[in-house]
């Protein structure tokens, strides 16, 4: 089959990496791609909003299959203007995806469903989410209705804070017209957990449980980026929880997407926390996770050409599922200033003969033969290993030996684990 991936993060490159080891598959593509997919597949320079590029390519080089990954395309539709030019793809239509593109309508529905999450309200109107606000105390959470790349949510530890998200938000609409709605909400204490499923409809296939870093800086100190590291599985986490988790969280949210007429096809990422009062839904996203993919993918055994499929066709229930009992764990190397402004096109150096771990380019370019730094995270490095302690190791010993100027990490990836 010739595939067409469409992105250009380290979770594309994951996939990217993971797809190229299928037998069915004969030829890659990505869109727009990176400097390390370009080792793998051949980039196209056609951006993830440009639909209408994207199905006359699919149709003009004979593309089977076009795999969704990022959620903004999701959010907009693009697996309904695929589906209607006739081409075969993977993700959830606009009508699931709108789950992870509006805060609003996903607290709704875990209310109607009564599905455990953090306490909250919505608002339309500044006076009204003021006055609110002015009702509660700190900590509590202000977050954006709509996608704002993982910077919409303000976990405010006092009210000056939180009433200086929600006037940005809606004042200063700093995140346009996904911040026309905001949910003020409880905040909750525990060890975050991400659970990712395969769902084709009510058949919720779950995949091993990964935890993210999303503050920068070490001891969870700063403010939120898109995720500094991953790990899987989580040693701290008995298989109870993950199971309690499938059948309180994941499988209901599953089953009220189908009853609202909206069934979710793709991967539904759980974020979740473990609070003493059980486990409760922090969000859900309408796609694979960055960088939860990158410790994810490299545990999954079988084929993921064939899962997909099986989502096409109807029969992922009965489709083979194995993950290795390797421990994985992903490090972010990121720029100089991420997550706020940082340079571009600074030469990255000793990433040649890796070998003992994965390299997973989420932002870097190829100008005039040399890799270069093109985004905010620029790689993201997998260890394996027999355990946690093995697996990260092997990802900081290569951290160590990649260079550019003024990179950046956290040093405490995984830890949580070994406490
Ligand atoms: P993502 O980039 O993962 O899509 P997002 O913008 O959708 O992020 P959330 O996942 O809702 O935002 O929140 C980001 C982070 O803020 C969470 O991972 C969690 O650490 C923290 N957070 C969000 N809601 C709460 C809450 N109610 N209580 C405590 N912490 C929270």
């Amino acid at each position: 089959m010739r595939v067409l991936v469409i992105g250009r993060g380290g979770r594309e490159h994951a996939i990217v990496w993971k797809l190229s080891q299928s037998p069915k598959v004969s030829k890659l593509f990505c869109a727009p791609g990176n400097g390390g997919i370009a080792t793998l597949a051949e980039c196209v320079p056609i951006t993830e909003l440009q639909f209408e590029e994207i199905s006359i390519f699919a149709k003009e080089n004979a593309i089977d299959y076009v795999m969704v990954a990022p959620d903004d395309p999701l959010a907009a539709g693009l697996v309904d203007h695929l589906e209607a030019n006739g081409i075969a793809c993977f993700g959830p239509r606009a009508n699931a995806a709108i789950i992870e593109g509006s805060k609003v309508f996903m607290k709704q529905l875990l209310k109607k469903y009564n599905i455990p999450t953090a306490a909250y309200e919505s608002f339309t109107d500044y006076e009204s989410a003021l006055a609110y606000l002015r009702s509660q105390k700190a900590p509590i959470v202000i977050k954006a209705d709509g996608l704002a790349a993982g910077k919409g949510v303000t976990v405010a530890q006092t009210m000056e804070e939180a009433e200086a998200a929600l006037s940005d938000i809606m004042v200063g609409q700093v995140f346009g017209k996904s911040g026309a709605s905001v949910v003020i909400e409880e905040f909750l204490t525990g060890q975050e957990m991400s659970l990712l499923a395969f769902v084709d409809g009510s058949t919720v296939r779950l995949m091993v449980p990964s935890q993210d870093h999303k503050p920068v800086f070490d001891g969870d100190k700063g403010p939120n980026t898109g995720g500094m590291g991953t790990y899987s599985p989580l040693p701290h986490v008995p298989d109870s929880i993950v199971q309690e988790a499938l059948k309180n969280i994941i499988q209901p949210t599953a089953d009220a997407m189908v009853s609202e007429g909206r069934p979710f096809k793709g991967v539904l990422y759980g974020g979740l926390i473990l609070t003493p009062d059980g486990v409760k839904t922090i969000e859900f996203n309408a796609r694979f996770g960055d960088p939860e993919t990158q410790v994810i993918l490299p545990r999954l055994k079988t084929d993921l050409m064939d899962i997909m499929l099986s989502i096409n066709n109807g029969t992922l229930a009965e489709q083979p599922i194995e993950w290795s009992d390797e421990a994985a764990v992903c490090v972010i190397v990121a720029s100089p200033g991420y997550p706020a402004s940082y340079p571009k096109g600074l030469p990255i150096t000793g990433l040649d003969d890796v070998k003992d771990a994965l390299v997973f380019h989420a932002g870097t370019a190829v100008e005039n033969g040399q890799i270069v730094t093109n985004g905010g995270r620029v790689l993201g490095i997998t260890g394996l290993g027999k355990d946690i302690v093995e697996a990260r190791e092997k990802a900081y010993s290569i951290v160590d030996r990649i260079h550019f100027e003024g990179k950046h990490y956290r040093t405490d990836i995984a830890l949580k684990a070994l406490k």
